[in-house]
Order: C-alpha cells, then structure tokens, then sequence
C-alpha cells in the first residue's frame, strides 16, 4: 500500500527543499484550504488518484477494512468536510452520547486502527482540556480517525507557544480540517486555578504557574459580568482561544478569511453531557 509518507508544501517562491514532517497522511485530495491564490501553502502532487485508489480498493478489501474505513483511506466517499456539517455531525454524536446511544464499536475495533495505519483524514480538530472527564471521541461518539485531539490542561491556545499552535495549523494544512472546535467544561481546574491566583503573587510548583499564567486574561476579561463568574471565565477562555486561533498568520487566518476554515468555540457541561456551541 502506498502513501505519501511526507508532505509536500512549500511557500510560493521558496525552494521546494522546505518539507513538511516525515509523516503518513490520507492518499486523497485535500481541498484548497491555503492555496497560491491564497498565499499560502501549496500542496505538491505526483501520483495518479484513480490508480491508486484502485491499488488500495484491492488492498483495503483484502485486509477486511470496514465500509467506513476503506472509504477514509480510500477517498472514495470522502468524510465530510464543509465545516457547518462537520460540526452538525460532531452535535448529533453529542446527542448519541448524552441520550446512551452511543455506537460503541463504530470504527472503535481493532480492525478499524489496522485500516487507517496507513494515513488519517480526520474531519475536525478539537481543542479540548486535558480534564479526565473530558474525552473527545466519547462526547461527540466518533470513531478512530474521526478527530484530530490537542488536548492541553485549560484548553488554552493564546499563550500556549509553537507546540499547540503548530499541531493546530499542521491538521488543517497538511490533513485538511476544515472546522476547530475549541471545547471549554464546566468545573475547569486549570481556569479555577487562574481564578484563585489572579490577585496573589504566589508561587505555583513547576510549570503549573506558567500555565495559569496564560488562563489569567481570561478572568480579567470576565470580571464584572452579570452570572456566573466560573462559567463566565470558561467561556471567555474559550473566546480567547477562538480569536487567537483565528489570528494565527499564515496558515489559519487565511484559511478563514477565504471561508474555508471555521473556528467555533464550545462549552462541554461535565453533568449533562451537553456541548453547547457558543461563538
Ligand atoms: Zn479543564
């Protein structure tokens, strides 16, 4: 079976030797999220998509790859990528989720994590708390490959330096996400910590303080709002991540100005099971 085992971007201009990451990614197209006309990245192509898909069609079925599965890799019925229905899709598994009908084994069995060692074409990235209670997959009932997870204690990505930023921008130029959805949750120990420290000077253990460090804007920027101080905290936190998200220059920014990228902020209430899209 073959893949394209690096990808092969470059800026416009630049010498082709500047390369992406030695890692497999899906054998389909991706859509031109930061094209040329963009100015951004271009994707470089050299093999034959008919042939291969019939190459790998051979190879998935002899493997006994799920429906689901062989479509992934194959591209054939591609996932879907329009980013209101991929975030549609993501709302009805909440909806599984809560009412305990979750598909448990969908894409979940060992065979499923066979089919797709070859390369992922996950629809959507989520930005989520590293919260024990919080498990993506789970809370929106999705499969293996379904979700590209940047999981950080508090969410945070304004703050968080190249490490977050990077995976983030990675999954939508070189796997094609077309939808962030940053996942706040109630109860969120990284943003009570915050709240607790914004007016001492204490010290925190290790990192810890450098972590609450970057959380604190947040609660500034909820101070003096009519509810909830916690809730109004998580969720500013959340708005914050959006807009630093929808900022990052080149990659994302252009993506969303050109509409092929959205980023959509959420809360995850750790009681109901409810995700609730707010911004
Ligand atoms: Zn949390």
């Amino acid at each position: 079976m073959r893949v394209r085992r690096a990808g092969r971007w470059r800026m416009p201009g630049t010498s082709p030797q500047f390369r992406g990451p030695p890692i497999g990614v899906p054998l389909q197209e991706r859509p031109a999220l930061i094209g040329p006309a963009a100015g951004g990245y271009r994707f470089m192509r050299s093999s034959n998509r008919s042939s291969r898909r019939e190459l790998l069609r051979a190879a998935g079925l002899a493997a006994g790859l799920t429906a689901a599965a062989e479509a992934r890799i194959l591209g054939a019925a591609d996932p879907p990528r329009d980013p209101d229905t991929v975030l549609a899709g993501l709302l009805e598994g909440n909806k599984r989720f809560m009412s305990g009908q979750t598909s448990l084994l969908t894409r979940r069995r060992p065979q499923d994590f066979a089919g797709l060692a070859e390369g992922q074409a996950p629809s959507a990235v989520i930005v989520a708390c590293a919260d024990s209670r919080v498990a993506p997959e789970l809370i929106f009932d999705q499969g293996v490959g379904d979700l590209f997870v940047v999981r950080v204690a508090g969410n945070v990505v304004t703050g968080a330096g190249a490490v977050v930023k990077g995976s983030i921008e990675y999954a939508v130029a070189e796997l094609g996400c077309r939808l962030i959805l940053v996942v706040g949750h109630s109860q969120c120990g990284a943003v009570k910590a915050a709240m607790a420290h914004i007016d001492s000077n204490d010290a925190l253990p290790g990192s810890i303080g450098g972590l609450v460090e970057v959380i604190k804007p947040a609660v500034t920027a909820a101070a003096g709002q009519p509810g909830d101080r916690l809730d109004n905290t998580i969720r500013a936190n959340v708005r914050k991540c959006v807009e630093t998200i929808n900022g990052l220059a080149p990659i994302l920014s252009k993506a969303v100005d050109s509409g092929t990228l959205k980023v959509v902020g959420a809360v995850y209430d750790l009681k109901s099971g409810r995700v609730d899209v707010f911004s």
